[in-house]
């Protein structure tokens, strides 16, 4: 209960607008309040102040006569009574009947409460002494009778109605200011304050979703078409959105599309230049690097003779009156040899070695090793294995001429290798051919020749 009530004041002061109207309303109840107030206060004021002089004249009139018959008499009893019969009244403090000669026939005093209003000791007159000679049957003044006046319990009672009147204009201005506070309210400040959530709250996400129902009480006026036009706004955004989100998926489904397509397009690309590198260093014949792939890795080889002492030799090997193979077999058959030297070639080529297909039925290699004798047992090794190999259809046996080479400190181009080698090649052949030849010696190491 008492946080319903809590939740329902949080809803109805929780918005600046509506702390704003509070505001204004209490300053402008309070002030009506406290003028109308301060109106009636000034016409009491007026009307108990006559009234009070009404009241005093009225019994000073009925008095005299009675004071002067006292005073004619000298009737101090009467004298009395009449001044006891004055002080009665709440503004009349002392009276007192003095005949010629300062003779006091009566006197009487009473004590009054003094006035608690601050600053209010000068209203109705204030205190004051009133002096009224005494005559009888027109003769010359036979005593005077002396009134001590003291407003005080008029002001006391005047000042009690006027706080009343303050209090109660202070509480109508703090009704007034409630039921004015509850129309605006209900008129203004909640319909804007649902507007300003409305719009406060509305999911960018989703426009659509409406969080903030419409309100039950609706006036037709400038908040409602306000609210309309925020709703409607939203309602446009909403399919706005729907549209772009869509949009955007379309879009991210041909990105995937166009990037799949691409990862695809790349992989034949890479697939298609692996192939062209393989045909531009390969040789289609023979499976085996050609003379361009050759060259390209052959510096390594001499980079690291130069750094790091890996010595190395470059065998040149040439088949033996090929021309004739092709000739008398059939161009088809050269090609079966030159295959089976290749995959003779793989077969015997140790770890770290380069061999290719330097051109036509001649082979070029970079083999590692440690001496010249080393170097050339490996080509005096392949020469031997060449003389076993089997090629089907071809009715003699298959001879290889080998010029070798060593790598030297002063090599610092792959070519002056080659020049060797092929010298040396030349040289196996003339001496007779299926041979290994040294560059240096001149010398054929065939064992059988
Ligand atoms: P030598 O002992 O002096 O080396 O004589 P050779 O006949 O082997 O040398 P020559 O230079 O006279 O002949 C080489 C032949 O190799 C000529 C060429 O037609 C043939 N040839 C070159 N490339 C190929 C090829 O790819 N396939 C075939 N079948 N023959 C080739
Ligand atoms: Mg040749
Ligand atoms: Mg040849």
């Amino acid at each position: 209960m008492t946080r319903r009530l809590a939740r329902r004041l949080r809803a109805a002061f929780g918005s600046r607008l509506a702390r704003r109207q509070v505001r204004l309303v209490l300053v402008v109840a309070l002030a009506a309040g406290w003028l109308l107030s301060a109106m009636q206060i000034v016409i009491d004021y007026r009307n108990d102040r006559r009234a009070q002089q009404e009241t005093l004249d009225q019994l000073v009139a009925t008095t005299l006569s009675t004071a002067a018959t006292a005073a004619w008499q000298l009737d101090g009893h009467l004298a009395r009574v009449m001044c006891e019969g004055m002080t009665a009244h709440p503004a009349i403090h002392g009276c007192r009947l003095r005949l010629p000669g300062e003779i006091l026939l009566g006197d009487t005093r009473v004590d009054r409460p003094a006035t608690w209003l601050p600053f209010g000791s000068g209203l109705f007159g204030g205190e004051r002494r009133l002096e009224l000679p005494l005559h009888h049957q027109g003769q010359s003044p036979i005593g005077t009778l002396v009134l001590e006046i003291s407003p005080a319990s008029a002001i006391n009672g005047f000042a009690t109605r006027m706080l009343a009147t303050l209090l109660t204009g202070t509480l109508r201005a703090l009704v007034l200011a409630l039921v004015l506070f509850a129309v605006f309210h209900a008129l203004t400040i909640r319909p804007i304050s649902r507007l300003s959530r409305l719009l406060d709250e509305a999911d960018d996400r989703d426009f659509a979703a409406d969080r903030c129902p419409p309100p039950r009480y609706r006036h037709d006026d400038e908040i409602l078409t306000l609210e309309r036009a925020a709703r409607s706004l939203m309602q446009r955004l909403a399919s706005r959105v729907e549209e772009l989100r869509s949009a955007k998926q379309a879009l991210e489904e041909t990105n995937r599309h166009q990037e799949q397509r691409i990862l695809e397009r790349t992989l034949e690309l890479e697939q298609t230049m692996q192939a062209m590198r393989q045909q531009a260093y390969s040789d289609s014949l023979t499976g085996l690097d050609n003379r361009r792939a050759f060259f390209e890795a052959a510096p390594r080889y001499l980079e690291h003779w130069h750094r790091y002492g890996e010595r190395f030799a470059l065998i040149l090997v040439d088949v033996d009156d090929f021309k004739a193979i092709n000739d008398r077999l059939g161009h088809d058959l050269g090609d079966r040899v030159l295959r089976a030297l290749a995959e003779l070639l793989k077969r015997s080529r140790r770890q770290g070695d380069l061999i290719a297909r330097f051109g036509g039925e001649e082979f070029i290699g970079l083999i590692k090793v440690a001496t010249r004798q080393e170097a050339l047992e490996a080509a005096e090794r392949l020469r031997g294995e060449v003389t076993e190999l089997v090629v089907k259809g071809l009715p003699w046996t298959l001879t290889v001429s080998i010029g070798v080479t060593l790598v030297t400190s002063d090599d610092t181009a792959i070519d002056g290798l080659v020049t060797r080698a092929d010298r040396a090649l030349y040289c196996a052949k003339r001496s007779g051919r299926d041979r290994v030849s040294d560059d240096d010696r001149r010398r054929e190491l065939s064992p059988e020749k």
